[in-house]
C-alpha cells in the first residue's frame, strides 16, 4: 500500500558535473507513481560508461541528477492502470535514476518479468546483462549485420560490452580481432571467442590488423573508445567497410571532412535506443537477450560488485581501465 513507500531513500546524484567528488551518495526523496509506472525496489543496479558522460557533463542533462540506466528488483507499487505486473513480481529494466533504492518505471517500457522465484543471484546477472547485451545484440543486427567468415575489430574486448560482442560476433562464424590495454585482458577476450588479439599498448592496431586480413582490413570496426581511435579505426577498414562508432570512452570524435573518408567506407553512430524504439522492437530484443540469458549462449562476466555508497570507487575503477567484464552495485534493502 503507499503508506508503506517510504519518504526518503539513498541515491547517488550530481548537483554539477565534474570529477569524482561531484558524486553525492545522499537521502532524496522516493518518486512518486502515476497510473501507468510501477514503483520497483532495486536490489542491483549495472555500471555503464554512459554515467561517466553524464557526470562530466559530455551528456546534458538537469540537476540534481541520479545516475544509473538499469536495475532489477522486486514491484513495491503499481499505478490503478498496471494490468501486466503484480506487487511482488521481480523485474529487471532499463530506466534513468537506477542508482537509488526505488525507480519509477514505465509499466509500457523496457521492462522485463522474471520469474517470481528468481534468487538474487539471477537479479544480479540481469542488473549485469540487460543493457550491455541488448546493445551488443542490435549492433551486430543492425549497426552492421555480422555474417560468417567476416573480420570484425572490437576494441575495449575485455569490457561490459566488448565481452558480449566477442561472443555474439564469433558465435556467428565471424573472426573477432580483440583490441585491449593488457595481455590479460586479451586472453581473457579469446576466453569469450575472440580469435586474435591486439594488445594496444605495445601493437600497431592497423599493422596487425593488415597482417592478419592478409592486407585487406577488417569489414567492420565496433568503436566505443572514440577520439583517440578515429583515425586507426578508418585506416584498419578494408574497402566498403563499416564503422560503427558507439562510445566515447577517451573523449568525443573530433569533427572530420566527409571528403576525408577513404575506400566508400560506411560510419555510423549507433545508439541502443535508437535500435528499441517500439514496443515490437523492445519485445523481439528483450526476449532474445532473456533467451540468450537464461540458456548461457551469452556468459555475462560480473567484474566486481560494489555497495551502492562506493559508486564512485566503482567508477574510478572503470575510468582508469582497472576493470573486466561488468561492474554492478548492490543496493541497500
Ligand atoms: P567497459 O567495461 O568497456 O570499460 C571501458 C573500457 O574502454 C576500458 O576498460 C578500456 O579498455 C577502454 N578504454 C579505451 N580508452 C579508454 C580511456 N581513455 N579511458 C577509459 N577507458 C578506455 O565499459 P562499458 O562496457 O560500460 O562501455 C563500453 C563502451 O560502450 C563505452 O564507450 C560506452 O559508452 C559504450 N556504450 C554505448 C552504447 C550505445 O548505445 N551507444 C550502449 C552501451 C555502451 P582497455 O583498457 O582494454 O582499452
Amino acid at each position: 500500500t503507499a503508506a508503506s513507500i517510504p519518504k526518503t531513500q539513498k541515491v547517488i546524484l550530481i548537483n554539477e558535473t565534474g570529477g569524482y567528488d561531484v558524486l553525492k551518495y545522499q537521502d532524496y526523496s522516493v518518486p512518486s507513481i502515476n497510473a501507468n509506472e510501477l514503483l520497483v525496489k532495486n536490489k542491483y543496479s549495472g555500471i555503464n560508461f554512459i554515467e561517466v558522460y553524464f557526470r562530466k557533463g559530455l551528456y546534458p542533462s538537469e540537476k540534481p541528477y541520479i545516475l544509473g540506466r538499469e536495475a532489477s528488483g522486486t514491484v513495491f507499487a503499481k499505478g490503478d492502470n498496471v494490468k501486466d505486473f503484480e506487487i511482488g513480481d521481480k523485474v529487471a529494466y532499463l530506466s534513468g535514476s537506477a542508482f537509488a533504492q526505488y525507480t519509477s518505471v514505465s509499466a509500457e517500457g523496457k521492462v522485463v518479468k522474471l520469474p517470481r522465484d528468481s534468487s538474487d543471484e539471477t537479479l544480479k546477472l540481469y542488473a549485469a546483462g540487460l543493457l550491455q547485451s541488448l546493445t551488443a545484440l542490435t549492433f551486430v543486427n543492425e549497426a552492421h549485420n555480422v555474417k560468417k567468415g567476416e573480420y570484425i575489430l572490437v576494441y575495449a574486448a575485455a569490457g561490459g560490452v566488448g565481452l558480449i560482442l566477442d561472443q555474439l560476433v564469433s558465435a556467428r562464424g565471424a573472426h573477432v580481432i580483440a583490441v585491449a590495454s593488457t595481455d590479460a585482458k586479451i586472453e581473457l577476450a579469446k576466453k569469450y571467442g575472440a580469435e586474435y588479439g591486439i594488445v594496444s599498448t605495445k601493437e600497431d592496431i592497423v599493422t596487425k590488423v593488415r597482417d592478419i586480413t592478409k592486407g585487406q582490413g577488417v569489414d567492420a570496426a565496433f568503436d566505443s573508445v572514440g577520439k583517440d581511435t578515429f583515425k586507426t579505426t578508418v585506416d584498419a577498414l578494408r574497402s566498403k567497410g563499416t564503422f560503427v562508432s558507439y562510445g566515447n570512452s577517451s573523449g568525443l570524435v573530433d569533427s572530420f571532412a566527409l571528403t576525408s573518408l577513404p575506400r566508400n567506407i560506411k560510419i555510423l553512430r549507433a545508439g541502443v535506443f535508437g535500435y528499441l524504439a517500439t514496443q515490437e522492437e523492445w519485445q523481439h530484443y528483450s526476449k532474445e537477450v532473456v533467451h540468450l540469458i537464461d540458456s548461457k549462449k551469452v556468459k555475462i562476466n560480473i567484474g566486481k560488485v560494489f555497495p551502492l555508497s562506493e559508486y564512485a570507487e566503482a567508477t574510478k575503477e572503470l575510468e582508469s581501465r582497472k576493470t573486466t567484464g561488468k561492474l554492478v552495485l548492490e543496493v541497500p534493502q
